[in-house]
């Protein structure tokens, strides 16, 4: 990844796709209630200024405002989360991390709420651990 080319994302559907440029500040984890049960777990994020984040299938996107200072994006169609997007004037973002084809090691710089339970119970090795090939030749292929 250069530092000239956007690191590039979509939903599952592929409905919607976004552009960001390449995530020099780490990652951010929120365990809030919020994030939680939005997320199922924690919200991972790449922060970035809004205005430099390109939006393909944007009549896709729908926003719920999860506060008097953010809202929440997703995909109307998929269900994807997208974003967490503070409404109070600030250029900025933080982008759902999973969206991302990342190939390269970046940093975890911050976790909120870290003391919450949630933070206790994903800590830790599971006792069984498959990789993507394992995981389909069990299931059978896709998820
Ligand atoms: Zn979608
Ligand atoms: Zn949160």
């Amino acid at each position: 990844m250069s530092g000239a080319e956007p690191c590039r994302g979509q939903c599952m559907c592929g409905a919607v796709r976004l552009t960001m440029p390449e995530p020099t500040n780490g990652y951010r984890a929120c365990a809030c209630d919020m994030c939680r049960r939005l997320t199922g777990s924690q919200f991972y994020s790449l922060w970035t200024a809004w205005s430099t984040v390109g939006i393909e299938g944007a009549e896709h996107v729908r926003n719920f405002p999860s506060s008097d200072w953010a809202e929440r994006g997703f995909c109307g169609t998929c269900g994807s989360v997208l974003w967490y997007r503070p409404t109070d004037g600030r250029d900025a973002v933080g982008l759902s991390l999973g969206l991302f084809e990342i190939d390269t090691a970046i940093n975890f710089a911050e976790q909120f709420y870290a003391d919450k339970p949630i933070c206790t119970l994903v800590r830790g090795l599971p006792a069984t651990s498959m990789t993507e090939a394992e995981t389909e030749a069990h299931f059978g292929a896709g998820t």
